[in-house]
């Protein structure tokens, strides 16, 4: 199967090889359940979730016990955003939250709303950045809740999270973040970020597919949010089900080695952007006058269709929107937040490297993109009246 130049590492990731080669054991040979510990096979599968617990908590600079695994950030953010505001109803239904943030945010709070939750749905401005301010005001007596991604999946932008979390504290209001693609991108020391809840995705990181975790600071643990997922007592009965031991293990060894390479992806991002504006005209970087996660470059082509492009240029895996949209007929709601028109936000496209990038595979897609874009423009009626500046 060739793999083509993969530029869509923010919908999903390469298994690293170290993190396979952990994982494999664990099907063949320690594959006993982590729960059995009356046997030997049991206390293997147990001690090696143990080890991948003691790992992650030691890169998040947290404790152990912290740390709850589940199937991916989707379902951690049920389980927070429907605990919390399970067992905060005596003190509000008020929940803030973030109009660029992920579906599998947005999709909970609209299903709280039927529920009686009052959600505020704070707005970006052009960068995608939100006015701390506002936040700050909108923090009432019956808020129980700020949820808020560190980066966005689309655009890469930052949230301040330090700030956030620091307004958070001040007003005594529970802070729950959405790391799932900063986590492994970046460096997070947990216990200098009054961060409350937290969730983050193995697959986001070069880990497998189908695991991941929520961080519970020790301090909210007594809100005892309620397990989504009800049955055996793992996870001190936060998260019932059998522990799949090969994908703890793999996400753990992913972790450890993916945050090291982060400053050869931002370089290599950096010259990808360098080259695209150098080789394609009318093109706009979105999100480029504020921070930006290391790997994530989100391009309007002026007057080119995202689909036209990618149809253009199948050697290249790209994304228009995120990949849990895709399909979608309506455009990205994170560019349509930010105040893109349609015809931008549809002539967008996502480009997100990976440690299993280089440069030769950089230099391969700006040809491959500056042809394709061209050859569609050359045939475009609209584009050569943007061009003769009749449209902006
Ligand atoms: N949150 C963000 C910011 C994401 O980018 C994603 C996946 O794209 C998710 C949540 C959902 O993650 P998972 O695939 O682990 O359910």
């Amino acid at each position: 199967m060739s793999e083509g130049i993969y530029l869509d590492n923010n919908a999903t990731t390469k298994i690293d090889s170290d993190a396979l080669n952990a994982m494999m054991s664990y099907f063949t040979e320690g594959y006993g359940n982590a729960s059995s510990l009356q046997h030997r096979a049991g206390r293997t599968a147990s001690h090696a979730i143990d080890g991948a617990r003691e790992k992650i908590a030691e890169i998040l600079n947290c404790e152990h016990r912290e740390l709850i695994f589940t199937s991916g950030a989707t379902e951690s953010i049920n389980m927070v955003l429907k605990g919390v505001f399970e067992m905060y109803k005596t003190k509000g239904n008020h929940i803030i939250t973030i109009s660029t943030e992920h579906k599998a945010v947005l999709m909970t709070c609209y299903s709280l709303e039927k529920m009686g939750a009052e959600i505020t749905y704070l707005p970006v401005d052009a960068d995608g950045k939100i006015d701390l301010n506002l936040l700050e005001n909108s923090i009432r007596e019956d808020t129980i809740m700020v949820c808020t991604m560190a980066s966005n999946n689309e655009t890469g932008v930052l949230h301040p999270i330090t700030d956030i979390a620091e307004i958070c504290e001040q007003k005594n209001t529970l802070l729950f973040c959405d790391a799932t693609q900063y986590i492994g991108k970046h460096a997070l020391d947990l216990s200098s970020v009054s961060i409350d809840i937290l969730c983050f995705s193995a697959h986001k990181f070069h880990g497998p597919k189908g695991i991941g975790g929520v961080f519970f600071r020790k301090k909210t643990r007594s809100i005892g949010i309620p397990s989504l997922i009800i049955g055996g007592d793992q996870e001190h009965g936060h998260r019932a089900g059998t522990y799949n031991v090969p994908a703890i293990v793999g996400m753990a060894v992913a972790l450890q080695n993916s945050v090291n390479s982060q400053t050869q992806v931002e370089s290599l991002r950096n010259y990808f952007e360098q080259q695209i504006e150098a080789h394609i005209p009318d093109i706009h970087i979105n999100g480029r006058n504020t921070l930006r996660i290391s790997n994530t470059s989100n391009i309007i082509f002026k007057y080119t269709r995202a689909a036209d492009i990618m149809q253009h240029t199948p050697q290249i895996a790209v994304s228009s929107g995120s990949a849990c949209v895709t399909g979608s007929k309506d455009p990205s709601h994170v560019l349509k937040a930010m105040g893109l028109s349609d015809e931008d936000a549809f002539s967008t496209l996502r480009f997100s490297l990976s440690k299993y990038n280089d440069k030769e595979q950089i230099d391969r897609a700006i040809a491959l993109l500056t042809t394709s874009v061209s050859s569609i423009r050359s045939r475009s009626p609209i584009y050569k009246l943007y061009q003769d500046g009749l449209i902006l």
